[in-house]
């Protein structure tokens, strides 16, 4: 069982890192939140006091962090002190540009990287059934592949450097833009006194099917298990969506392609974000749907 070296342990990292350990490998762990240091701890992980210390030794190092100049200052303290040879993992959703630069990074010290952000949120990292989206060359992402399969349950390889980024992108854009349209539904349906039920019954077996609708119904009744039962609690926070369809837009400026709906998705989850509402699930967006008729 390969020694892992773990830093972020944060809603998904913790739990991601406790799998590990369930599954028998040696993890030393790393956060600069003491008390989640504790949490690792009880989870029976080692625990580091930086994160230089915690990847000394590590077959394997994964980071589980914010954002790409979080993952960009980590990377460049911890590459130069991994053993050449050793992998690196990011599982963190960053942009592509960053995701690339971390690779060359790995690159020029002689160490494998893949970039493998994911789907399922912390109901998966808990559950160890997260997707993978990774990107990285052939040998790197065959190294990967056993150690993620302790934590999800569908690991892809997309393509070369930063293309697991690019996929975890482009389908949360698709998310977004189909939650939307799931809660418009829905709210032109109770103007039009369909029920709830009956609209979910006919387009869950029609052409208006998604996971949207089918998996996360933004209404309760429907789909028992989905936030709209349990107050709209994430599930997936809507600041975390602004954030996935900023990435987006970015990318999108970056390469060319038009994104008409991409954008507007943006918008409408930045206005719900300032309205306060950023720690709501995001398919709570269909109460700031219901709030914009008649303006
Ligand atoms: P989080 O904020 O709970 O955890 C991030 C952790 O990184 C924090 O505990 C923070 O202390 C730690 N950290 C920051 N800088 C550090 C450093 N220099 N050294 C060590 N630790 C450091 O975030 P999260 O919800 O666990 O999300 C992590 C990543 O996963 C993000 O990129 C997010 O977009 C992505 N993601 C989250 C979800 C979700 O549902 N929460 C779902 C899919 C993807």
């Amino acid at each position: 069982m390969a020694a892992i070296g773990f830093i972020g342990l944060g809603n998904m990292g913790g739990p991601m890192a406790a799998n590990l350990v369930k599954a028998g490998h040696k993890v030393v762990a790393f956060d600069l939140v003491e008390g989640l240091r504790n949490q690792a701890k009880s989870d029976g992980a080692t625990v580091a006091e930086s994160a230089t210390a915690a990847v000394e030794g590590a077959e394997v190092v994964i980071t589980m962090l914010p954002a790409g100049k979080h993952v960009l200052a980590v990377w460049s303290d911890v590459v130069p002190a991994m053993t050449k040879g050793a992998l690196i993992i990011d599982c963190s959703t960053i942009d592509v540009q960053s995701a690339k630069q971390a690779h060359a990074l790995a690159a020029k010290h002689g160490i494998g990287s893949v970039d493998a952000p994911v789907s399922g949120g912390t109901g998966g990292a808990k559950a160890a059934t997260l997707t993978f989206m990774c990107g990285g060359d052939e040998i790197s992402f065959a190294a990967a592949k056993p150690v993620l399969e302790k934590m999800g349950k569908k690991i892809v390889h997309c393509g070369g450097a930063g293309a697991g980024q690019a996929a975890k992108i482009c389908n949360n854009m698709i998310l977004a833009v189909s939650m939307i349209a799931v809660g418009e539904a829905f709210t032109l349906a109770e103007k039009l006194g369909l029920s709830h039920q009956a609209l979910f019954d006919v387009a869950s077996t029609s052409s208006g099917q998604c996971w949207a609708l089918t998996s996360y119904c933004p209404v309760p009744g429907p789909v028992p298990a989905s936030p709209a039962n349990n107050d709209y609690k994430p599930g997936f926070a809507s600041a975390l969506m602004v954030k996935d369809l900023t990435l987006a837009q970015d990318a999108a400026h970056a390469s060319g392609a038009a994104t008409p709906l991409g954008r507007h998705a943006q918008e409408i989850y930045r206005a719900f974000d300032a309205a306060g509402h950023g720690g709501v699930d995001f398919s709570g967006i269909i109460n700031h749907i219901r709030s914009l008729a008649g303006k």
